[in-house]
């Protein structure tokens, strides 16, 4: 895949995308499709997002080796490999740090299958994922790769001192931007980084406004 992007600079995730065989997560029949940089379907209606828009927001999340990483949205478990090749440590598993949430039974399974087979060893877990992992709380980074409307409260909430979360926020078949959202001193930090076209993430749990945190 070409990654000859001007705005990604970081050379560990450049590194990581080298070693991660986008082909391996896309539907045997779009095999050849899969070093463009557009998204492709994977199924139940979901797309393997554009590497490109992959590439920017995880070098928004500045992963160091060892942190600890939630991912909401499975998928194909593309943006989950990167995770763990970007958090790998010696002598432990990759992914051991990698946490990923993913809301159709039938992608988890998919995807499970393809990480174990790449020898990735991340956190799976099938349910909703604007309630997070209270149980592996504080995270050092969270990425949201399915558009809320708003930011997830118990999101923020498992979002250690100092750390970054990167969303696409806003309404369903439209544009919505891109946020960073920094937790420094208890407080939000925000950096919008431009539009961005991801599928929904879909949750009851929303309905709530006090689980609803507006941004922009
Ligand atoms: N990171 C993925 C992108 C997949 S698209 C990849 O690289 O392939 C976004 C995914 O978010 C879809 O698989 C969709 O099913 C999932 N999703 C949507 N709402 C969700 C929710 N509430 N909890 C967990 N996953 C959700």
């Amino acid at each position: 895949m070409a990654t000859d992007w001007s705005e990604i600079h970081d050379r560990r995730l450049l590194a990581a995308f080298a070693q991660v065989p986008r082909e391996q997560f896309v539907p045997p029949s779009l095999r050849q499709y899969a070093g463009q940089d557009e998204p492709l379907p994977i199924g139940e209606g979901q797309t393997i997002s554009q590497p490109f828009v992959v590439a920017l927001m995880t070098q928004l999340l500045r992963l160091q080796p060892g942190q600890r990483v939630l991912e909401i949205g499975t998928g194909s478990g593309f943006q989950t490999a990167l995770l763990c090749e970007l958090t790998a440590q010696p002598q432990q598993p990759r992914g051991a740090q990698v946490y990923s949430i993913e809301r159709f039974p039938g992608l988890a399974q998919q995807a499970a299958t393809v990480l174990e087979a790449l020898d990735y060893h991340p956190h799976l877990l099938v349910g909703d994922g604007a309630a997070g992992w209270p149980t592996a709380a504080p995270f050092d980074a969270i990425i949201l790769t399915a558009a809320p409307p708003c930011l997830p409260r118990p999101l923020w909430q498992q979002l250690g001192e100092g750390g970054r979360l990167i969303a696409p926020i806003g309404p369903v078949d439209e544009d919505q931007m891109l946020w960073l959202v920094e937790k420094r001193r208890g407080q939000r930090w925000l950096q919008a980084h431009g539009p961005v076209r991801f599928v929904p993430l879909l949750s009851p749990l929303l309905a709530d406004p006090a689980m609803c945190i507006k941004v922009g």
